[in-house]
């Protein structure tokens, strides 16, 4: 009955669609900042599922709230007002000093919302014929892997033979605020953007471009738009990455971490004036803010809020950036940090990320590349300090061996 590790990845190579190349470890458990394979060996986790298990896994508080909300109902659909959901649009649209929330499941979705709530305000509030809308997006964007949202990925793996691409987005250099002046029309109704960009290897922009985009968009009188799934609830150690800048967008996605962990949570959050441009029956989804989403949601709001995990951030930021510092030089050609993320590009020539991966698998780290010889850091925001140092170590560990 129980698998040995390559019974389960020969299963899955040969059962499953190839859309992901996992590393080759088979996870059984984990426990705060910890994985254990099904031969029982111990990981120290520095992905946390792309920023979905910020909190940890199995965190108590979150898997307390889960559990008792199974004894209690799981799902209505939106047919029906049920006793989680209010509390939660609320909870979580004050976190981020909001009006409203539409709840989702996952970040493509929040980000499908967006850009429907965008274009039907454009459509109503700002007069932009209907099918004439145009959005502004960023090059180097990872937004998710609908059909439309791939039509503006810069990634030819993301969007190449997947056309034809839904129209209506123009793209823009990341972080270039004046080329984003030049590509503002009277059609345009939004721009989307991540405040610091993950998949493409943790990209902070130049600390004027936010504020400059803000500016931008209330001249034009459009709308911002912040892709905050992977960014948001506490990686950067802040709700939000904006915050860093000072800066306030319209529509807020959330996504990853919002479910603790457990289940697939995402939500749209903005106000009023804007959100009412989508009246009854015009989008939702039938998990959309069920019973369960809700309960967990609630309770990572509360960790947000209430928690030690956003100061634990702040205060582990500096000393992961002193490390990364160490690093340049040694096997490192640049690295980048905001809070406990880090995008580290490795001398191209001593290994693909990929190959990094694998030997700091070895080494009883997970991580994963992200493209090229990139690698990114994502630990549970957990980790203690010891833990990242060690983490840490195992780099530098693996960099020297390369260079032996
Ligand atoms: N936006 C951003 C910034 C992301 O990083 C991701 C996922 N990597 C998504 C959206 C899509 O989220 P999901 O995989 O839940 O659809």
């Amino acid at each position: 009955a129980s698998w040995s590790a390559e019974q389960h990845i020969a299963v899955a190579e040969r059962r499953s669609a190839h859309n992901y190349h996992p590393l080759p470890v088979v996870i059984a458990h984990g426990e705060g900042a910890w994985v254990t394979d099904v031969a029982g060996r111990r990981y120290l986790d520095c992905l946390a599922g792309y920023s979905a298990v910020n909190f940890g896994h199995r965190n108590p508080e979150l898997l307390a709230a889960a559990r008792a909300q199974l004894d209690r109902i799981t799902l209505t659909s939106r047919a029906f007002h049920h006793d989680r959901f209010a509390p939660f649009v609320a909870a979580l649209a004050d976190l981020v000093g909001k009006e409203q929330v539409l709840p989702v499941n996952t970040g493509a979705e929040a980000v499908e919302t967006g850009i429907k709530i965008a274009r039907k305000w454009g459509y109503e509030v700002k007069g932009v014929p209907d099918g004439r809308a145009v959005i502004v997006v960023a090059s180097g964007n990872f937004h998710g892997r609908t059909t439309t949202i791939v039509s503006f990925s810069t990634d030819p793996a993301a969007y190449r033979g997947f056309g034809p691409p839904t129209p209506g987005f123009r793209i823009v250099p990341y972080g270039d605020a004046a080329a984003l002046a030049d590509a503002i029309d009277a059609d345009t109704v939004a721009v989307l953007v991540e405040p610091v960009q993950g998949e493409a290897g943790v990209i902070v922009p130049p600390a004027d471009y936010l504020p400059r985009v803000r500016d931008l968009c209330t001249r034009a009188g459009i709308l911002l738009i912040a892709d905050e799934v992977q960014s948001g609830l506490g990686r950067t150690g802040t709700v939000r990455a904006c915050d860093h800048s000072g800066v306030d967008a319209d529509i807020y996605l959330f996504g990853k971490a919002l479910g603790g962990g457990i289940l697939p949570v995402a939500a749209a959050v903005g106000d009023a004036e804007v959100f009412d441009v989508i009246r009854p029956g015009q989008h939702g989804s039938t998990f959309g803010g069920n019973a369960l989403a809700c309960a967990v949601g609630t309770a990572v709001v509360g960790l947000v809020r209430d928690g030690p995990y956003l100061d634990h951030v702040r205060a582990l930021a500096p000393v992961l950036r002193a490390r990364l510092d160490q690093l340049v030089g040694n096997g490192v050609v640049a690295a980048r940090s905001i809070g406990l993320w880090a995008g580290i590009d490795v001398d191209p020539t001593l290994a693909t990320g990929r190959e990094l991966c694998e030997r700091l698998l070895q080494r009883g780290v997970l991580v994963k590349d992200t493209h090229g010889s990139t690698i990114r850091l994502s630990p549970p925001l957990v980790i203690t300090e010891d833990e990242l140092h060690w983490a840490v170590d195992q780099i530098a560990a693996v960099l020297a061996d390369l260079r032996a």
